[in-house]
């Protein structure tokens, strides 16, 4: 098999960032060497000043495939992924047709992802009401962990969980020793604010910012932890909107609870002072809110309480968004965000004086580790897979739709300035994404563990 050498100036390392040449060897990445040690007869791709960053990872995508296609899908999600530096998604298991909450439905989602991934993929296994005894059969077919709702998700096929559903449920889930990922909203604090706006004006951002207080997120996210201290299964918290929870989940984990955290790029970037009436594409549960609370999630991230920056890629067909009405009621929350996640970020970490290396823990190891595959993905040494990302951190570009890639094309964040450019992602040693195309064929697999890849020999 050909030795190719990937070269640049700052190559992001887990020992740091430095000039450096990643040599691969078929898919993997064989040493991380210094630039003048690239063996002879060694085809070179020489980036020069550019950025190498591992692939990034995601685990906490809505693809809606199969079942919605007309929502999302796989071809335009992983291109989306692909144009956005993202080598490996982990597709949550609501918004599909069927959910995935029992081995067939997850069978049924293999079967809709063969051949149409442009970069390598999972999937979460759902924790519903009523399938408790699916739970260690979808573990044993390969899900890398669970999700649950404490709260309606406002979809046909998966419902929430009660304490009481939950309390069925945490014995098989500590049997296979895998995550359980928890939408931490309780609806007694939402229902009460709700009820107390009858009247309001749902065109004001502030009348929704006000129907999901922060008391929703915080009595969520205590329940949860009391479970996890009396039944020790690994507790991971999604999309955490509120920053008055930090101080808790930092007790927790000094108290030595196997408990993570995740927060998303909108929740880093708008604000709610700044969201104008009817701005319904940025709609999200929980909600963005003040610009004090989102400096405060910095914060979290800085000493670590939070743990990664996934972005909750969650698209509709953009009707659902209600942009003539602008009712904030009656739309569809998600925000849609793989293809400029990165650049978001980058925006803002660099002028908090963050570093590439924050970034690449925070979107790459962090989720790589939460879905189970950090011996292979998140990282640039000897070993893992040869996914990486060639990023110009310098240069800045408008956000356009044409930029977005995703299968509707709307987005909270167009007409944005943003700094930071993906010109290529490579997955396994094969460019995805170079300068706005995508080579090659849908070359993405799904990650399994006990599996070598299939055209290893
Ligand atoms: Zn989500």
């Amino acid at each position: 098999m050909s030795l190719q050498a990937f070269v640049a100036r700052r190559v992001v390392t887990p020992e740091g960032v430095r000039p450096a040449a990643i040599l691969v060897e078929g898919e993997r990445i064989q040493a991380v060497v210094s630039p003048d040690l690239v063996p002879h007869h060694c085809k070179v791709h020489d980036f020069g000043e550019a950025a190498i960053l591992p692939g990034l990872v995601d685990s906490h995508v809505h693809i809606n495939d199969p079942g919605r296609e007309e929502w999302e899908g796989f071809e335009t999600a992983t291109q989306a992924a692909a144009a956005g530096g993202y080598t490996m998604l982990v597709d949550m298991p609501l918004n599909c047709l069927p959910a995935t909450t029992s081995v067939a439905a997850f069978q049924s989602k293999r079967a809709a992802a063969d051949g149409r991934c442009r970069v390598d993929w999972a999937a979460w296994g759902g924790v519903v009401h009523d399938n408790q005894n699916d739970i260690e059969a979808l573990a044993g077919a390969g899900v890398p962990g669970f999700k649950c709702f404490l709260i309606n998700p406002g979809i046909d096929g998966f419902t929430m969980v009660t304490e009481q559903q939950l309390r069925m449920a945490l014995p098989h889930v500590v049997r296979t020793g895998l995550p359980l990922l928890v939408h931490a909203e309780l609806p007694g604090a939402i229902d009460h604010a709700t009820n107390a706006l009858a009247n309001a004006d749902w065109n004001r951002y502030a009348t929704y910012l006000q129907s999901r207080p922060d008391e929703a997120e915080l009595e969520a996210i205590r329940l949860m932890l009391s479970l996890c201290r009396e039944y020790g299964f690994r507790l991971h918290i999604v999309h955490l909107s509120t920053s008055r929870a930090l101080p808790e989940l930092c007790a927790a984990r000094a108290e030595g609870l196997p408990v993570s955290v995740e927060t998303c790029p909108h929740y880093l970037h708008l604000l709610a002072e700044t969201i104008s009436d009817r701005a319904t594409l940025s709609k999200c549960a929980p909600p963005i809110r003040s610009r004090e609370n989102c400096e405060k999630l910095w914060q979290g991230l800085r000493d670590g309480t939070i743990d990664m920056v996934v972005t909750d890629h969650s698209p509709c067909p953009p009707a659902m968004k209600r942009l003539t009405e602008g009712n904030f009621q009656t739309a569809w929350g998600g925000i849609a965000s793989l293809s400029v996640a990165l650049p978001l970020m980058w925006t803002e970490s660099r002028r908090r004086g963050f570093t590439l290396l924050d970034l690449v823990r925070w979107m790459a190891e962090g989720p790589a580790r939460l879905a189970g595959c950090s011996a292979r993905k998140g990282r640039l040494a000897a070993g893992y897979d040869a996914d990486f990302v060639i990023f110009d951190p310098e240069s800045e570009f408008v956000v356009t739709k044409e930029k977005l890639y995703y299968r509707h094309t709307v987005s909270p964040y167009l007409g944005e300035t943003l700094c930071g450019v993906v010109k290529a992602t490579y997955l396994r040693g094969n460019p995805v994404y170079s300068e706005g195309e995508f080579p090659g064929e849908a070359a993405g697999r799904e990650f399994t563990k006990n599996t070598r890849p299939r055209s290893m020999s």
